[in-house]
């Protein structure tokens, strides 16, 4: 080969050595072009996978809360969170649908944080929580995305014009700032019961977000599906979980449906109402578990001594109450009794003993209005408390009752608060009367004969009772109405009350009292018992008729000088009655006059101090009517 070949091939050589090189040169940026897109794809990719993984987590953290014991509101506060924060939704709300009587509205129940408040108070004056929402129908207003029930509108001003209330005319749309709202319908049975409202700042959503939006919206179907059910579940129970006994509710219904077949089969039924004692004791002293024990020992009591067709019930906290169909009140106080023996037979760990305080009321017995039988067993159970406990009271009908239990409480609020100036002996002897002695007629009379005699040394037994059964007597030939009868006895129990004020040298004087004396002794009862009595609300409609017993039928009683019909009647018994009893005994300035004597003067004063038919009716009943019993 010449040199000119040689330098040819050469030549070729490094235009192939050129090629090569440009053709390696041209596939490397091949490469560089093919891995920067493949880079932007990852990058895509990576962020898809992200938002995936955003939302899975989020439908985690959703269908965690629906399993923990968290309430439903928050439940779907979280759920409008989490659309908003890194999912990156402006704001969301759940609307649900009601419908009450003849109106149908909407009303939002959660929604994504204060932003939305803020925007919404804007606009409505009010919280989202508080407006009725009048929505369009949307399937009107939208195009619907075929394969998942989803509306998508930019028509954002559109929907909230037509949403405003009326009287909301300031607000400027425009002001809104998202550029789409995304509605999905949440449904259960098939039919919708709201919405989900997703304010979107995209215009459009891809069909992952539609998806995973779809999903979202199940889930609080799910969630509110699942509360209603629970709701209706609770709606439905009868037992009490704690103890397994009925509830209030059941307890309620049944009583109402016993009281018919009561009626309707001239039956009775007793109630008997059960609180345990010192419960507040028991769980500050061995803490509230052991409380719950001696709730639970109570109920175990009751369960085991009922017949198959009695009905026991926690009516909430430590009170039970027991039905006993066809139990009269006897029967009733022999159950009381057993139940109230079984519970302190107990013996449970550390507490050791409890005791409970309970009361018996009979249907057609003590009343025939239910709530009423359950207000006189509840004040049976509160004797049985103020009598010291672990112990059995028979319920007293309300014509029988009230007015003695009025005016025991005010004896016991008078003691207790020390009201009157009492020594301590007679303080604590009649405190301790009260307290340890069953409520009966005779204690009432027995307390008040001993406090009229702490003033009045001429008082004899018995005393206050007559007066009463004298006032009453006489109250029934004017026709006073029962609740009217009612107030006169305590009156009667209570119109000297003031007396327990005056100066002991003042009441055992013997001369005749000087003018200034007199006006003392004539005003200043008067006012003290109105300043005892004033503080005890039970007896409020009491005062005025004590204030005016001091009042002539001409007028020239005192203190306001008042005359005829203007004096309340039942002010004119208690000073007629008042009158006739300081007569008939010794006073430390005069004998005691004999019932005739007195009668005489009765009737002397008939048109002065009192009208002609009262001192008339008066000599009446003293001549024909038994007053000794
Ligand atoms: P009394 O003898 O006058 O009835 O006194 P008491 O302490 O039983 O009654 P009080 O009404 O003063 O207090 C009732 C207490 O019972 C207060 C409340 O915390 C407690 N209690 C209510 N329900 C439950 C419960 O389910 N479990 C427990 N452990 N305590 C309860
Ligand atoms: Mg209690």
């Amino acid at each position: 080969m010449g040199f000119l070949d040689k330098l040819r091939n050469f030549g070729t050589q490094i235009k192939r050595i050129e090629d090569t090189v440009y053709n390696g040169k041209q596939s490397l940026l091949e490469v560089y072009e093919l891995n920067a897109k493949l880079e932007l794809e990852i990058a895509q990719r990576t962020k898809d996978l992200d938002i995936a993984n955003k939302q899975m987590l989020t439908l985690q953290h959703i269908w965690e809360m629906m399993n923990s014991s968290e309430p439903l509101s928050s439940v779907l506060i979280a759920i409008t969170n989490s659309l908003k924060g890194e999912l990156g939704y402006k704001h969301s709300c759940i609307v649900k649908n009601f419908n009450d009587g003849d109106e149908s509205y909407s009303q939002i129940i959660a929604y994504s944080g204060s932003m939305f408040e803020m925007t919404f108070k804007e606009i409505f004056k009010s919280m989202p929580s508080e407006i009725k929402l009048h929505l369009p129908k949307i399937e009107e207003l939208y195009e619907e995305n075929p394969e998942i029930e989803i509306y998508q509108t930019t028509k954002v001003i559109d929907l909230i014009k037509k949403s405003l209330p009326t009287e909301v005319s300031d607000f400027d749309p425009n002001s809104i700032t998202s550029k789409s709202y995304l509605i999905l319908p949440l449904k259960s049975n098939h039919s919708d019961f709201g919405y989900l409202i997703v304010f979107s700042k995209r215009e459009h959503a891809t069909e992952n977000e539609l998806k995973f939006l779809n999903l979202f919206s199940k889930q609080i179907e799910l969630a509110i599906t699942i509360a209603d059910l629970f709701q209706a579940v609770r709606e439905q129970a009868v037992t009490d979980s704690m103890t397994g006994l009925y509830n209030r509710r059941y307890f309620e219904e049944f009583m109402q449906k016993e009281a018919v077949r009561a009626n309707r089969q001239n039956l009775k039924f007793t109630v008997i109402g059960i609180d345990l004692d010192h419960l507040k004791e028991i769980n500050d002293t061995y803490g509230h578990n052991y409380g719950d024990i001696a709730i639970k020992a109570v109920s175990d009591v009751l369960k085991n001594s009922c017949r198959n067709i009695d009905i026991a019930a926690r009516m909430g906290g430590e009170e039970f109450n027991v039905i006993l169909p066809g139990v009269d009140s006897n029967g009733g106080l022999v159950f009381a009794e057993r139940i109230r023996k079984n519970i302190n037979k107990l013996e449970l760990e550390k507490i050791g003993h409890i005791t409970a305080s309970i009361g018996v009321g009979t249907y057609s017995e003590h009343s025939e209005d239910i709530d009423e039988l359950l207000e006189l067993v509840d004040r049976a159970m509160y004797e049985s408390k103020r009598n010291g406990r672990n112990r059995v009271s028979l319920a007293k009908a309300i014509s029988e009752i009230s007015w003695q239990e009025i005016a025991i409480e005010t004896f016991i609020d008078i003691l207790s608060k020390h009201r009157v100036p009492l020594d301590d002996k007679t303080s604590r002897l009649l405190n301790k009367k009260i307290k340890e002695t069953n409520l009966d007629r005779e204690l009432i009379y027995q307390v008040s004969d001993e406090l009229v005699s702490t003033y009045n040394p001429e008082n004899s037994k018995g005393k206050s009772k007559k007066k009463v059964l004298l006032a009453t007597l006489l109250a029934k030939r004017f026709e006073l109405s029962k609740d009217n009868v009612d107030k006169l006895k305590i009156a009667m129990l209570l119109y000297d009350i003031g007396n327990t004020m005056l100066p002991k040298d003042l009441l055992n004087k013997t001369d005749p009292l000087n003018d200034e004396e007199l006006a003392y002794i004539k005003q200043h009862p008067l006012i003290a018992a109105r300043e005892i009595l004033k503080p005890i609300t039970c007896i409020t409609d009491i005062i005025p008729i004590i204030e005016k017993h001091h009042e002539n039928w001409n007028g020239s009683g005192y203190p306001m000088h008042i005359s005829g019909d203007s004096i309340p009647i039942e002010s004119q018994i208690i000073l007629i009655v008042d009158s006739y009893f300081a007569l008939t005994e010794n006073r430390p300035y005069r004998n005691a006059l004999s019932k005739d004597n007195a009668l005489n003067i009765i009737k002397n004063d008939a048109g002065t101090k009192w009208s002609l038919a009262l001192a008339e009716e008066f000599i009446s009943v003293i001549n024909n009517e038994d007053i000794n019993d």
